[in-house]
């Protein structure tokens, strides 16, 4: 796979129009051949077993925006078949981050809602020999299935009389039969040469009690029985997935059109089922199994750690639905797997943050600075423009006074090589301030640099003629007495190989980023920020941007770093 980015320096918001999606094109052809009766209907279909990762955004971006754009309607559909892993703390975060991206579904449905339907169906299939209850272990079917090139073999069951398996069917549902005893299969072709046809599982026991239907149910569907059957009950006319149900798309045909035949009153049409390229990122790792994993052994602090490829880790880190939107229309829809540059995502959210984003001050490794001759108890307001990219946002107050704080990494003392920040002798001017000059500085016994002194010229101060003076480096600071302490947490990629899904290793784990989270707890935030709200977004300039965390309190400002300002790794 090659990894796609040569798209980074475009900009996104700049994309010039483009043309249809291969999806689109086929749902506008459906509509100039008036199927459907004219109508658009597609479904976003997530199992709740997890949270949503920006997987499915993209998918989300799909099905809501082909329903808005041809005047259709998306519902979202649980597709809650297997209780076992499925819990309904994971229903209501998919409905909250689904919204926050900006979609909003029609009606809301459940697969379970269709278990009688479903039910009946089967018995259906079974009362005209197309089913039967398989008493096999699941390594005997699947040694069963042959390959490709090579013709299954039959099921020693696979003749069982209508009768038994009726009474079996009912027996798996009873409660009293142990998960794995008995299968129901679908009696299509062993030799078929798609291997999806092959007498196919459609009903398995579980025992866990169900979320919604608690312990109606011991015999579940499986996806193919439930998936197309569920669009088909609802009037779905678009059903869009992703590229590995391609193989998938005969059978759920089939299945279709057997129903059709029995449920004629649910309408005649067949749902279209498409496939699209499922999203794949650097430094990520994208199955909900593993992400679960990270969860559950405490390896991330939660499924919204900011470091977490979920919506609600995005979220908490400080992106944009903006940024998540426009990372995946840039992104596009193919046929053909790739693997994306997660800077592509980094660079959307900084270009969304670069135009909204309030620009502030605050200094995550403070080292302080005092201005020798400024006089002692004297404060004052300058003035720090909001946003240079956007007017309207205005300007606000930040305090200077004698004692200052900086970056530590802004001083040399010894520089070498070009180094235009702060060093004795050297100019320098501070960001909507003046302009001074560094005159020595204050160690420890250990050779530590505790204090930095230098003097500033009182007509260089912002707005004035001299303030024009060429110097060459601008630094940004906070006033010792003035900023507030803050916590700012540091993230960088939880994983440090490019394609964790792709290597060979025995623990994903082993592949996870140590340096992933580095927490500064000595830094210093400028006062505009005492009453900065939980996720609110800010520039600190020269850094990068960062918002309130949720964790943050009055007491207590805790700040994330959501992406820095430029793109170092490259
Ligand atoms: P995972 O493999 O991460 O557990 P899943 O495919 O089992 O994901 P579902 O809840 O079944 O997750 O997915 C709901 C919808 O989102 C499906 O239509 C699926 O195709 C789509 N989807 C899931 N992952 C991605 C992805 N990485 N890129 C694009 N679409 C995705
Ligand atoms: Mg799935």
């Amino acid at each position: 796979m090659t990894i796609e980015n040569s798209i980074v320096e475009e900009g996104l918001a700049s994309a010039p129009e483009k043309s249809l999606n291969f999806i689109e094109a086929n749902v506008k052809e459906d509509l100039a051949e008036g199927k459907n009766d004219n109508r658009v209907q597609t479904r976003f279909p997530p199992e709740p077993n997890g949270y949503l990762h920006i997987g499915h955004a993209k998918a989300i971006c799909m099905d809501f925006g082909i329903a808005q754009k041809y005047d259709g309607v998306c519902n979202l559909r649980f597709d809650d078949t297997n209780p076992s892993k499925e819990d309904v703390e994971y229903v209501d975060a998919i409905k909250e981050d689904i919204q926050w991206l900006g979609f909003n579904w029609k009606d809301i449905y459940f697969a379970s809602d269709y278990f009688q339907k479903l039910w009946e169906f089967a018995v259906a299939l079974i009362k005209e020999g197309k089913a039967y209850i398989d008493e096999q272990s699941a390594e005997d079917i699947a040694k069963q299935k042959g390959t490709p090139t090579q013709a299954g073999t039959d099921s020693p069951y696979r003749s069982r009389p209508v009768e038994e398996n009726l009474k079996l069917f009912e027996a798996m549902n009873s409660g009293e039969i142990p998960e794995g005893a008995m299968v129901l299969r679908a009696k299509i072709d062993m030799a078929n040469p798609n291997m999806h046809f092959r007498d196919p599982i459609i009903y398995r026991i579980i025992h866990h009690p169900h979320h919604r239907t608690g312990k109606t149910w011991h015999a579940y569907p499986m996806y193919d029985f439930a998936h197309g059957q569920s669009d088909y009950f609802e009037g779905v006319t678009h059903s869009i997935c992703t590229l590995e149900f391609e193989v998938h798309r005969p059978l759920y045909d089939w299945f279709v059109d057997r129903l059709k035949d029995i449920r004629p009153e649910d309408g005649n049409y067949r749902p279209r089922q498409m496939e699209f390229n499922r999203l794949n990122l650097t430094y990520t790792m994208m199955s909900k199994r593993k992400l679960l994993q990270l969860v559950q052994e405490g390896l991330v602090s939660g499924w919204d750690d900011p470091r977490m490829p979920t919506l609600a880790g995005l979220r908490r880190r400080g992106y944009t639905p903006t940024a998540i939107r426009n990372f995946v229309d840039k992104i596009g829809y193919t046929k053909f797997e790739a693997l994306i540059d997660v800077a592509l995502l980094e660079h959307a959210v900084r270009e969304d943050l670069n135009a909204t984003a309030k620009r502030v001050s605050a200094v995550i490794d403070p080292v302080k600075l005092i201005i020798t001759n400024y006089p002692e108890g004297k404060t004052e307001l300058m003035e720090a423009v909001n946003n240079p990219e956007d007017e309207s946002m205005g300007t606000h107050q930040i305090a200077f006074a004698r004692e200052l704080y900086i970056e530590r990494e802004d001083f040399m003392e010894n520089p070498v090589g070009k180094f235009f920040r702060m060093t004795p002798g050297q100019e320098v001017r501070l960001k909507n301030a003046y302009i001074v000059k560094c005159t020595g500085v204050k160690k420890d016994a250990g050779g530590n640099i505790e204090e930095i002194y230098a003097e500033y010229d009182p007509e260089t101060k912002s707005g004035m003629p001299e303030s024009n003076r060429k110097v060459k480096g601008t630094l940004h600071w906070v006033s010792v007495e003035h900023s507030l302490p803050a916590e700012v947490r540091l993230y960088d990629r939880l994983f440090s190989v490019e394609n964790p899904a792709a290597e060979d290793t025995a623990d994903f784990r082993e592949l996870l980023n140590p340096d992933s989270l580095i927490i500064k707890q000595e830094a210093r935030v400028e006062a505009e920020l005492a009453n900065a709200k939980p996720l609110e977004r800010f520039q600190f300039q020269r850094i990068g941007y960062f918002n309130v965390d949720t964790d943050s309190t009055k007491d207590k400002l805790v700040f994330n770093r959501t992406v820095s300002l430029k793109d170092n790794k490259k």
